[in-house]
């Protein structure tokens, strides 16, 4: 390809410029590429009148990330117009975590102080006439609004003069009414289709102190007046807020124009922000409004907003979340515009993802059942070498094991008549203890109630480390601890809050269908002893357990708290798919249960951790991904979620993508383009997506080619390779090919060129836009496309 070739994009091309960039990306790098901006200015207006949740990471990651990516700015600002509502401690928590998300702001920005410059704005809208004081009670203004099959009508005071108008307006600010007495309204359109636009309030009366403007003010402005004024005063260029506010959009609109006019009056340059809308993040099993939130907290169904249930960012930290875990779940999950539910396991993967590669491994023993090893010499302690690391992680370092003659297993791995298929301790039987030595038990020791109190045991000196001789098997490898070593803590089991996917959904209130299991406190859990001294905060896996945080507050030395941050396997979906034989399998080992120090309590799912509920079919297929394809644990567990997923998976590695390509595919891309359809109800098959991965991986496309492929196959179906030539998509994987296209591009825009050479490096969307719309520039990687640009331009 040549510089000949150099020819505006048509849309009919199929590949656009913005290929792989979500649709507001593509916005603003549109915006850039034509020049209507020279620096993005986004930000994050929320109400403190509670705690930041999840969903609201969602929206910081958007905003910020977007500023981050066009070196533009990011503001926090605090919607505070609601006196009744807000309050500083909830300010507090607000900063602590967006700055904990790692979004950077400058100056934290409060709307209350501008309320100046919103009253002086309200004056100029009735000068002109197009606001009204209405003496209205609030029941008269809604029937005069119409209803959305007929249109609304003009109260009696909708044409006061100016004069009048003015005069009650200050005297409303100056505090002569009471509450409700007027309103300042907007004079749009009584018969307009949206309800929005026939007549907005603008101000109240509230006779309410603010916690930061105190008594100064006893009139508020409305959200929809009030927002993008705040917008403006700050120069946002892209308002991006969630699709409810859809229709909320005219009224910005309207408030900007005039606006613009009232900024003119007073001889200052107008900005002209944007408002864009896009899917808000739900998840299921939880609920997220602020107001339901604050019920669960005021009604103590929780401890506080940092309770580790609750999808508060607060509360996930306390858990042990990291914030790098939030961040990479929401990019996944990509920004659409349709509202969805996202599955819960989605997060709860992409929090195993993140500890995999920070949390060491331990060993703990939640229920402890006493292990003497008859033929080890009393008194002799041995140190065993233990690395804290899986061999699929790449980092390094171990910790010695204290080993004796008395020790404790979890109750869980002894079953006086174990089920088929059981490889942990029964007696008679043998086992691995982790790093140490293969056990026999030999003897159960039971107290007078007939409860198993102790198992007695034999080791075999010849499998120090774990190891068995030739031609022994022995199946089972079982966590344990010291008798004589291990510190006790106490272990807080998180669970899902609701057993229901949608609580709002359901008859009744949501919080009938609160989760009675959702915390089971193990008061007498061991540990092994290498975490005594550590800082609270640390995280670890505990192994065949979950991973585990050290509670900030409550942990100390002598005295551990951990907090289960999440299991180790989505035990939900399994508990979903096999209904019938799962019950069963829970009770079947009814003798190891009893004297558990929460027994009696509702048990977490605990059992599913052991392997037992999930079909052995799909089993067998988590373990050879694993074992035999070098998949990652969780990433071979997301592909064995169900069988048709698992089916997908194999028929596209059969098809030539590598499996840990295609997994990467199925549990990201596909994720993200087909809404979380389930697997067979897709308009392809697992071959057409081994295809595509291959593509990827043999550098015939890059990535980004590859979403979009991806996207049109989630549409319409058809093959990839087709695709990639239908879509234009091939990849220029010669910079010869780019070079003079960038040098045109470049010598276009000297002016331009020079501005990003003395500092304005927000420039490089722009000229990579420009790069990217010719038929070469699209065949490249973005990536590459940059990096030559930037070369070009130093
Ligand atoms: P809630 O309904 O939970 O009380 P809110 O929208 O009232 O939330 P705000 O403080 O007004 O809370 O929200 C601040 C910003 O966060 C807004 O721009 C809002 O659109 C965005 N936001 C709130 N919830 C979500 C969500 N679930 N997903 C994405 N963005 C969200
Ligand atoms: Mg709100």
């Amino acid at each position: 390809m040549t510089a000949s070739d150099h020819t505006p994009a048509s849309p009919e091309e199929g590949a656009s410029p913005t290929a792989g960039l979500d649709f507001i990306r593509a916005i603003v790098a549109e915006d850039l590429r034509a020049g209507r901006y020279s620096q993005i200015v986004t930000r994050f207006p929320p109400e403190p009148n509670g705690y930041l949740h999840i969903g609201h990471a969602k929206s910081i990651g958007i905003n910020y990330g977007i500023a981050a990516e066009t070196g533009g700015r990011f503001n926090l600002r605090f919607d505070d117009t609601n006196p009744e509502t807000e309050d500083e401690s909830y300010v507090q928590s607000i900063i602590d975590t967006v700055r904990w998300l790692g979004a950077e702001f400058g100056e934290v920005l409060y709307a209350a102080d501008y309320f100046e410059d919103m009253f002086a704005f309200a004056e100029f809208l009735i000068g002109r006439g197009a606001a009204y004081v209405d003496s209205s009670s609030e029941e008269e203004i809604r029937e005069a609004r119409g209803t959305v099959t007929e249109p609304g009508f003009p109260t009696k005071h909708r044409d006061r003069s100016v004069e009048e108008n003015l005069d009650l307006f200050r005297r409303m600010r100056a505090g002569e009414f009471p509450d409700g007495a007027h309103v300042l309204r907007a004079k749009i359109d009584l018969a307009s289709p949206n309800m929005l636009l026939r007549d907005p309030l603008l101000y109240r009366i509230r006779h309410a102190h603010h916690y930061r403007t105190g008594d100064r003010w006893c009139i508020y402005p409305l959200y929809d007046y009030a927002h993008p004024i705040e917008d403006a005063i700050e120069g946002i260029t892209h308002s991006l807020c969630t699709l409810e506010f859809d229709n909320n959009r005219a009224v910005y609109d309207w408030t900007i124009e005039h606006w613009q006019d009232f900024e003119r009056s007073r001889g200052r340059e107008p900005a002209r922000p944007h408002q864009y809308e896009f899917a808000r993040g739900n998840l299921d099993y939880t609920v997220m409004s602020k107001r339901k939130l604050l019920q669960l907290v005021q009604g103590g169904h929780v401890t506080g907003w940092d309770d580790p249930r609750l999808p508060t960012l607060a509360g996930l930290r306390r858990r042990g979340v990291t914030a790098e875990a939030v961040r990479a779940f929401w990019e996944r999950m990509g920004v659409a515009k349709v509202n969805s539910r996202v599955d819960i396991g989605k997060l709860e993967y992409a929090i195993r993802d993140d500890l995999n590669q920070r949390a060491p491994r331990v060993l703990a023993v939640l229920h402890p059942l006493r292990v003497v090893l008859t033929n080890y010499p009393e008194g002799r302690t041995e140190e065993l070498d233990a690395p804290y690391w899986p061999h699929d992680v790449p980092k390094e370092g171990s910790r010695m094991l204290p080993f004796g003659r008395e020790l404790y297993i979890d109750r869980d791995d002894f079953a006086e008549e174990p089920p088929k298929g059981w490889h942990r301790l029964s007696p008679g039987a043998e086992v691995r203890l982790r790093y140490a030595y293969v056990i026999r038990c030999e003897e159960v020791v039971k107290d007078a109630a007939g409860e198993v109190v102790e198992l007695r045991c034999t080791y075999d000196e010849r499998t120090r480390g774990g190891t068995t001789p030739e031609g022994r098997q022995v199946k089972g490898t079982i966590q344990w601890v010291s008798a004589a070593h291990a510190v006790k803590a106490e272990v807080r089991l998180y669970d899902r809050l609701f057993t229901v996917p949608d609580p709002d959904a359901g008859e009744g209130d949501f919080k009938d269908y609160l989760n009675p299991a959702s915390l089971v406190v193990v008061p007498g859990a061991l540990v092994e002893p290498s975490v005594a001294a550590d800082e609270p905060g640390s995280r670890y896996q505990f192994e065949r357990l979950g991973y585990f945080y050290a509670d900030p507050v409550d942990s100390r030395p002598g005295a551990l708290v951990f907090n289960r941050t999440v299991t180790l396997r989505d035990t939900w979906a399994k508990a979903a798919e096999a209904p019938k034989p799962q019950p069963k399998a829970e009770k079947k080992p009814p003798k190891a249960e009893p004297g558990s120090s929460d027994a009696g309590q509702p048990r977490a799912p605990k059992a599913a951790v052991h392997d037992t509920s999930r079909p052995p079919e799909l089993e067998a297929r988590r373990t050879r991904y694993a074992a035999e394809l070098g998949l990652t644990v969780a990433d071979a567990d997301w592909v064995t979620r169900d069988a048709s997923t698992a089916d997908l998976f194999d028929a596209a590695v059969a098809a030539g993508g590598s499996a840990k390509g295609v997994a990467r595919w199925v549990i990201h891309e596909l994720t993200r383009e087909t809404a979380g359809r389930a697997s067979d109800a897709l308009p392809f098959a697992g071959r057409e997506l081994g295809e595509l991965v291959a593509l990827v991986e043999d550098g015939t496309i890059s990535a980004s080619a590859g979403r979009t492929v991806l996207a049109e196959m989630a549409k319409n179906g058809g093959r990839p390779a087709d695709l990639v030539e239908s879509l234009g998509l091939r990849q220029v994987s010669d910079p010869g090919a780019l070079a003079p296209v960038i040098d045109e591009v470049v010598a276009a825009n000297a002016a331009k060129a020079d501005e990003y050479r003395s500092g304005k490096t927000g420039l490089l969307g722009f000229f990579v836009g420009q790069v990217m719309r010719t038929p070469a520039g699209k065949a490249a990687s973005p990536e590459m496309v940059k990096q030559m640009l930037e070369e070009r331009l130093r």
